[in-house]
């Protein structure tokens, strides 16, 4: 809920739900627009041009696929229609100071109370949470037991911000997206009934891995708008400053600079557009997606890193929005999944068919 918040980012956010951006995916059943992920990444990749500041994908969509995905019908209706409306907004709550790549090494627990069909009490700790601070509710992954392997079990709940023994920090000042925050959540012995678990006991995890997708394509989306801005100005710049006697693009080292920005821009906006629209067909495969999210968010950093070397020193003067892009860029090679693990996705999808 917006009413009342000093956020820094409500004006935006008041913006996008407006404007319908909040509804885009959700079905027109709960209040939506009812397109697919091809349109989402359109619309993900001009915000991403205009207004990095909010990143759209956690608390827009994440939540509300989550929810498509494993919510029953009356989650689905007490949810998405808030979700869609913007009045409600949501974060997602994973990632833990001891488990980031490696979800499961998670300790968050959440444990049955009052025997099958009970609620749950959860105890664990959760940080860079984006939006927590704005956000009414999380969508929580706990460990809820061990498999026969020895491997921790997880689940996925739907948690309430102002639920009592719920406590919410300031996160980390980071040098990424400035315009808005993360939070480190606590939570101590809090109780959620039995109507809060998002799909089956223990498949949190599958789940996470299906949202997560979804989430990635959202990432690449907004790195290929940012990527144009900075192409865009790095070929104005480079067309219009004078040394020597002539444009700085006639100059070999700088226009090749150009070629290569436009050919990587062009190779991710394809990569990412067609994982998209293989994912709205059903048929992306979890490679497909690691590498249109690894492939844009290195083009992002090697355009944005270009951009600032062929504006010379005042690339990184904050009168540009330049400096902020490869700032921004940092943080995409990192969250919703390192480049290493789109690297271990990928290498995995070649090499376990043989077995290896
Ligand atoms: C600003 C910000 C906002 C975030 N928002 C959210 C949020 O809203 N919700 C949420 O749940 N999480 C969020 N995250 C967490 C984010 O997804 C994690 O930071 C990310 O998954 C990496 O985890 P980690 O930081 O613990 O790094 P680690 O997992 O400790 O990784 C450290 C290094 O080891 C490498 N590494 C780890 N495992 C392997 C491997 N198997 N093979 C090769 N290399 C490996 C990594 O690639 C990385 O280079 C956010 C993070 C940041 C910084």
């Amino acid at each position: 809920m917006l009413e009342g918040r000093a956020s820094h980012s409500e004006a935006v956010w008041r913006n996008l739900i407006e404007m319908g951006a909040a509804a885009a995916a959700i079905p027109e059943q709960y209040g939506g627009a009812g397109l697919g992920y091809l349109e989402l990444c359109l619309v993900a990749e001009e915000a991403g041009r205009h207004l990095a500041a909010v990143p759209l994908s956690s608390s827009f969509y994440l939540a509300a696929e989550a929810i498509l995905r494993a919510g029953s019908e009356a989650q689905k209706q007490r949810w998405l229609p808030k979700l869609a409306s913007g009045e409600w907004l949501a974060a997602i709550a994973m990632t833990e100071p001891g488990a980031g790549s490696d979800m499961r090494g998670m300790r968050t627990k959440a444990t049955r109370e009052g025997g099958e069909g009970g609620g749950w009490r959860i105890k664990g700790s959760k940080h860079f949470i984006s939006h927590a601070d704005e956000a009414d509710f999380v969508i929580l992954v706990a460990v809820t037991g061990i498999d026969d392997a020895g491997r921790s079990q997880m689940s996925t709940f739907l948690v309430d911000l102002d639920a009592p023994g719920v406590a919410l920090h300031d996160g980390y000042r980071n040098v990424s997206h400035r315009g808005y925050t993360n939070s480190i959540i606590d939570f101590d012995d809090v109780y959620v009934g039995p109507d809060a678990l998002l799909g089956e006991e223990g498949k949190g995890f599958e789940l996470a891995g299906e949202w997560l997708g979804s989430t990635r394509l959202q990432v690449a989306a907004t790195c290929l708008g940012r990527a144009e801005r900075a192409l865009d100005l790095s070929i104005q710049h480079a067309a219009t400053r004078e040394q020597f006697g002539q444009p700085i693009g006639r100059f070999q080292g700088v226009g090749f600079k150009l070629a290569d920005m436009a050919t990587e821009l062009r190779a991710a906006e394809l990569m990412t557009l067609h994982a998209a629209w293989k994912y709205d067909q059903g048929t992306a495969t979890d490679a497909d997606i690691a590498m249109a999210k690894l492939k844009a968010t290195e083009m992002l950093a090697l355009v944005a890193d270009e951009a600032i070397q062929i504006h010379g020193g005042m690339g990184l003067m904050d009168e540009l929005p330049l400096e902020r892009i490869w700032r921004d860029a940092r943080i995409e090679r990192i969250w919703d999944g390192t480049s290493e693990i789109q690297r271990h996705i990928v290498s995995r999808s070649l090499l376990r068919p043989l077995g290896a």
